[in-house]
C-alpha cells in the first residue's frame, strides 16, 4: 500500500486542518429550498454562516460579518500593506435539493484499498467500477455520508478549503499574498447565489469560485442558460357532452413533448460542448396543461436554434387546433461566463499557475451548468471555477478525498502567491484600466 499521495508537503500539513473544517461544517443542515420567501431560504445556511464568522474572527480576519441575507465576507489583508492586488475566494453554503441534506454523518475511510465502499444504510454503495474517478484514489483518504443523505462536499470542500487556506496564511504573514477577500454565498443550488451578491462592497477584481470537482479542474465555461414555460389552453367540457367540443390541453402537451428529439439535444444523448432541450415538468388538465424545460448550449447562437425548436414544435402541434390557444414565456437563466473571462486572461492563467504550483496538471473542461461565477462574472466580477476534490454531487453516493481537499487549500495558498508576482499585478493594473 503506498502511502497516501499528498501533492505536496503543503498540501499534507493543512491535511488535518481541512478534514476537522470539513467533518463540521457538514453536520449542520444547510439544504436550501425552492420555496423560497426569504435569503437564505433556509435557517441552517445562517447557522454556518455564523460558525464561519466565528472561526474567521479566531483565524485574525476581524472584519468578517454574515449580513442579514445570509452572505460571509472577510477580508484577509495583504501581507505588505496597500498597494496589493484584491482576489476575492468564493464557495457556497446550501446543498442541493436533489438528495436528503439533514442528519449527514459522515465516514472517514482511511486509506482506501480500492475495494467497493459499502455505506451502513440503505445498501448504499460506491464502485470503483462504475466510479472512474475512485479508481486511481487508492491509498487516499475517503469521506462519505452514510448511505442515505449526501455528504455536503459540494460546496463544503470548498468552503473547508478556503478556511484552510485563509488560516494557514493569516499565521504566516511570511507567505506572500494579495488582499483577499472571502465570500460565502447563501442559495447557490436553486441558482439564487449571485442574487443579492453585493460586488461593490466585496471590492475584489476578480474572483475564485472553489466549487469544482476533480483534482486539477478550472473551468472557465458554463452553459448559457433559458427556461421556457410553454403553456396550451383547451376547451374543457364534461366528458358526457364533449362530442365535438372538447380540447384536451393535457394531450397537446404530451405531443409536444413526444415530439421532441430524443435520439440528441437530450442531457442523456450529449457530453462536452453539446447543448441539450430537457422538459422537467409536465402538468395540468385537460383545461390547460404547462410544460417546463430548460435549455442549455455553450454557444449562444445554438441556444437560440433549440428555443426556436421547442417553439416551432409546440406551435406546429397546437396551431393544428384552432380552438386551442399557447403562451410561450422565454427567461434567461444566465450567460457562459466565457465571453466575459476571455477579456481578461490574466485570471485563469493565474488559478493555472497555482495549480501548476502544487504539482498538478490543471485539467480544463466546460461546466455543463452553472456556478455563481457564471452570474458574478455577467455582473461585472470575473468568477472562473476551481477544484475541490468531490464527486458523485446531489447523491447519497457523494464522496471527497481528504487528499485532494487538501491539495485544493494549498492550490488557494499558492494562488495568494501567485497574485503577487510583479508582471501579474501589473497586467491586471492594465486590464482594468
Ligand atoms: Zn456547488
Amino acid at each position: 500500500m503506498p502511502a497516501a499521495p499528498y501533492t505536496s508537503p503543503l498540501a499534507e500539513v493543512l491535511a488535518s486542518d481541512v478534514l476537522g473544517r470539513f467533518l463540521r461544517y457538514v453536520r449542520i443542515d444547510t439544504q436550501s429550498s425552492r420555496e423560497r420567501t426569504r435569503c437564505p431560504s433556509t435557517p441552517g445556511q445562517l447557522e454556518l454562516g455564523r460558525l464561519l464568522v466565528a472561526e474567521l474572527r479566531d483565524a485574525g480576519l476581524d472584519d468578517a460579518t454574515l449580513d442579514e441575507n445570509g452572505y460571509v465576507m472577510a477580508t484577509l489583508p495583504p501581507a505588505d500593506g496597500p498597494g496589493a492586488a484584491t482576489i476575492g475566494l468564493i464557495a457556497h453554503l446550501d446543498t442541493t435539493t436533489d438528495a436528503p441534506g439533514a442528519g449527514v454523518e459522515p465516514i472517514v475511510h482511511r486509506a482506501y484499498d480500492g475495494g467497493v465502499i459499502v455505506l451502513p444504510r440503505e445498501g448504499t454503495r460506491l464502485d470503483p467500477a462504475a466510479m472512474p474517478e475512485l479508481a486511481p484514489k487508492v491509498g487516499h483518504d475517503i469521506v462519505t455520508g452514510s448511505g442515505d443523505t449526501l455528504l455536503g462536499a459540494d460546496d463544503k470542500a470548498g468552503v473547508a478549503a478556503i478556511m484552510t487556506a485563509l488560516a494557514h496564511l493569516a499565521s504566516h504573514p511570511e507567505l506572500p499574498r494579495p488582499s483577499l477577500r472571502v465570500g460565502f454565498t447563501p442559495d447557490e443550488e436553486i441558482g439564487e447565489g449571485a442574487t443579492l451578491f453585493d460586488i461593490e462592497r466585496f471590492g475584489a477584481q476578480c474572483a475564485y469560485t472553489i466549487d469544482g470537482s476533480e483534482l486539477g479542474e478550472l473551468q472557465d465555461e458554463t452553459f448559457s442558460a433559458i427556461e421556457a414555460t410553454i403553456t396550451v389552453h383547451g376547451v374543457d367540457v364534461h366528458p358526457g357532452q364533449a362530442t365535438g367540443k372538447l380540447v384536451n390541453a393535457l394531450r397537446l402537451a404530451a405531443r409536444i413533448v413526444a415530439a421532441l428529439p430524443d435520439d440528441r439535444l437530450t442531457p442523456e444523448t450529449t457530453s462536452d460542448h453539446e447543448g441539450f432541450i430537457h422538459p422537467t415538468h409536465l402538468s395540468g388538465s385537460a383545461g390547460r396543461a404547462q410544460i417546463r424545460a430548460i435549455v442549455r448550449d455553450f454557444d449562444e447562437h445554438k441556444l437560440s436554434e433549440h428555443v426556436a425548436l421547442l417553439e416551432r414544435t409546440a406551435r406546429d402541434i397546437v396551431g393544428a387546433e384552432p380552438r386551442a390557444r399557447l403562451e410561450l414565456e422565454v427567461r434567461r437563466q444566465y450567460r457562459n461566463m466565457r465571453s466575459y473571462l476571455d477579456p481578461v486572461p490574466y485570471v485563469v492563467a493565474a488559478a493555472e499557475a497555482a495549480i501548476r504550483a502544487e504539482g498538478i496538471e490543471p485539467i480544463r473542461t466546460p461546466v455543463r451548468g452553472g456556478t455563481d461565477g457564471s452570474r458574478l462574472s455577467e455582473m461585472g466580477l470575473p468568477t472562473p471555477n476551481v477544484f475541490a476534490g468531490g464527486h458523485e454531487f446531489h447523491s447519497v453516493r457523494e464522496w471527497v478525498s481528504v487528499q485532494d481537499m487538501a491539495a485544493a487549500a494549498a492550490t488557494v495558498v499558492r494562488l495568494a502567491e501567485v497574485w503577487t508576482r510583479p508582471e501579474l499585478v501589473a497586467g491586471a493594473a492594465q486590464g482594468a484600466s
